[in-house]
């Protein structure tokens, strides 16, 4: 496994939408860039990686989370051609950074709860049930996969050396 340089603003990358993963790409070399980045997630440290954030213009995001105290246990994912098929009517506004956009942060609403089908690297067909935190930084990194940064749709943004209430992504 390795480290992958994370590409920040204003590289062009990040404003490219991401191309769908192709069915013969599933497979070792696919498996190994997701291992890859979710060691470049922890090491940034962040909960959640897309793609394009190392520079690889392809449908592939990364999240891993745990919350002990929201009772949330941990979880990691690597899904491939994400896409939203189900949102909840609620939409929260909550705190997000960037690891492509270091030191802003902003207040952003999304919604409260998605479903999200995709694919493992391996190929596999997933179907995921998210909330809360989970489902926020899912947003979040399909909004990379279509050239969209939180900044876009921030209430606001501020600068700050840190935000401990808010996980990079
Ligand atoms: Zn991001």
């Amino acid at each position: 496994m390795a480290v992958l340089e994370i590409v920040t603003v204003p590289h062009p990358v990040l404003r490219r939408k991401a191309q769908p993963v192709k069915p013969e790409e599933f497979g070792p070399e696919l498996e190994r860039l997701a291992q890859d980045m979710i060691e470049t997630m922890r090491a940034a440290p962040g909960v959640g990686l897309a793609a394009p954030q190392v520079n690889v213009s392809k449908r592939l995001i990364v999240v891993e989370y745990e919350d002990e105290e929201e009772g949330i246990p941990h979880q990691l994912y690597a899904v491939v051609n994400p896409r939203i098929v189900r949102v909840s009517p609620r939409r929260v506004v909550g705190l997000e950074g960037c690891l492509s956009i270091p030191g802003y942060w902003g207040e952003v609403e999304r919604a409260y709860a998605i479903t999200v089908v995709g694919q493992t690297p391996r190929g596999e067909p997933l179907r995921l049930d998210l909330e809360g935190w989970l489902a926020r930084i899912f947003q979040h990194e399909i909004d990379h996969l279509n050239g969209i940064l939180f900044t876009d749709r921030a209430r606001r943004v501020w600068r700050a050396e840190e935000e401990p209430d808010a996980p990079a992504v």
